[in-house]
């Protein structure tokens, strides 16, 4: 099956308050335009330089997410374009985003990846350190990001049970916390799902999906 095929398939059991981020991380441009000719206009990378000669070379009216951990010392070269930033797990890189997005004035949003699978290896912030975050005074000089949700990776398993059971986790946390509200604390999105478990996640009150291979082919 094609890409259009693929992403056809998602998309017609989409529920209206889910968006589909096309994970195009390793895939050559000339894919990337054949999901956009397709439709597709929301399309997410991992690794810094990939996504800056990506978004050099493809149509404008794409929105690029970032959608891996990202070094500090890299968030200057996606801070002209950049849609949103997945995984944010530290005040440091959202000082160093709140800075390039100051320089490019612009607002860039942002959302928090909270750790909820098994593994260590995960990078996240746990509710607490999370919590603390958002009600952090430094937080409110940053008024060139905005933070828009909260991000997470299921535990990579084929017990969907497990899956699921951390999917509720994510959820219950974001209800809590969806009441801070600042001027750039508006917490809406919850980025839960990849190709394997991106119903599960739906179901469990995802409202963006991140999928990859489902669309693009393995990997
Ligand atoms: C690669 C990646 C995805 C997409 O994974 P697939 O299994 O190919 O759908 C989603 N989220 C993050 C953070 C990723 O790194």
């Amino acid at each position: 099956m094609g890409i259009k095929e693929n992403l056809d398939n998602i998309i017609k059991e989409l529920p209206a308050n889910v968006k589909l981020v096309a994970v195009s991380k390793t895939k050559p441009v000339g894919d990337i335009l054949e999901a956009y000719l397709a439709g597709q206009r929301i399309f997410g990378e991992n690794y810094i330089q990939e996504l800056t000669e990506k978004q050099a070379q493809l149509p404008k009216d794409i929105q690029w997410h970032a959608i891996g951990h990202i070094q500090t010392n890299k968030v200057k070269y996606i801070a002209s374009f950049v849609s949103l930033i997945h995984a944010v797990d530290s005040l440091k890189l959202l000082l160093e985003i709140n800075k390039q997005a100051a320089k490019n004035n612009r607002v860039i949003e942002c959302m928090l990846q909270i750790h909820i699978a098994e593994e260590e290896t995960k990078f996240g912030l746990d509710f607490n350190e999370c919590e603390t975050l958002l009600k952090s005074n430094e937080l409110e000089e940053l008024f060139n990001i905005k933070i828009v949700g909260l991000m997470g990776m299921a535990t990579n398993t084929d017990n969907s049970n497990q899956i699921r059971k951390e999917f509720k986790i994510l959820k219950s946390f974001f209800d809590k916390i969806k009441s801070v509200s600042k001027s750039n604390i508006q917490i809406t999105e919850l980025s839960m799902g990849m190709s394997g478990d991106y119903k599960i996640a739906i179901e469990e009150g995802s409202t963006m999906i991140r999928v990859g291979s489902l669309i693009f082919g393995s990997r």
